[in-house]
C-alpha cells in the first residue's frame, strides 16, 4: 500500500504517455475493459492510483514512480515488459487535461501534434 498524497499528478503524466502501450497490452492480456473503465474514472477526476486499484489493474505505476523522472531500473514486471519510455517533460505542448498533467511533448517527425491519450485530445500548444 502506498499512502499517497502528492505525486499523483506525475502518475497522471505517466499514464498519459503510457496509455497507448498499456492499451495494446490490455488487448493482448484481456483487461482492456478494465483499462477503459479506469481511464473513464481518471477523466472524471479520480486519482490515477485509485482508479487503477478500483478496477484491479495489474499496473504498478506507483512503484514505477519511485524512479521519479525515468523508469529505467527496478520497474515492476509489466512496465518492464512494455519497455516504456521515460515521460517527456519538455516540449511546446501541454496536456489538455483538467488539471493538466505535467507532461510536455513535441510534434512527431511528420509534424503531427501530440495527443493526450487519457483525454483523447490533441495537446495544447503553449505560446511562451
Ligand atoms: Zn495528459
Amino acid at each position: 500500500m502506498s499512502a499517497g498524497s502528492g505525486g499523483d499528478v506525475d502518475l497522471t503524466a505517466r499514464l498519459c504517455v503510457e496509455l497507448p502501450k498499456l492499451a495494446a497490452a490490455a488487448d493482448r492480456h484481456r483487461w482492456a475493459h478494465k483499462l477503459d473503465a479506469a481511464i473513464a474514472d481518471v477523466r472524471a477526476g479520480t486519482p490515477v492510483t485509485q482508479a487503477l486499484a478500483a478496477h484491479h489493474l495489474p499496473i504498478d505505476l506507483a512503484a514505477a514512480h519511485n524512479g521519479q523522472d525515468q523508469i529505467s531500473r527496478g520497474d515492476p514486471g509489466l512496465l518492464d515488459e512494455l519497455n516504456i519510455d521515460p515521460v517527456t517533460v519538455t516540449g511546446a505542448y501541454t496536456c489538455p487535461g483538467t488539471p493538466p498533467c505535467p507532461r510536455r511533448a513535441q510534434p512527431d517527425a511528420d509534424g503531427h501534434e501530440p495527443r493526450c491519450a487519457i483525454q483523447g485530445k490533441t495537446m495544447i500548444l503553449r505560446s511562451r
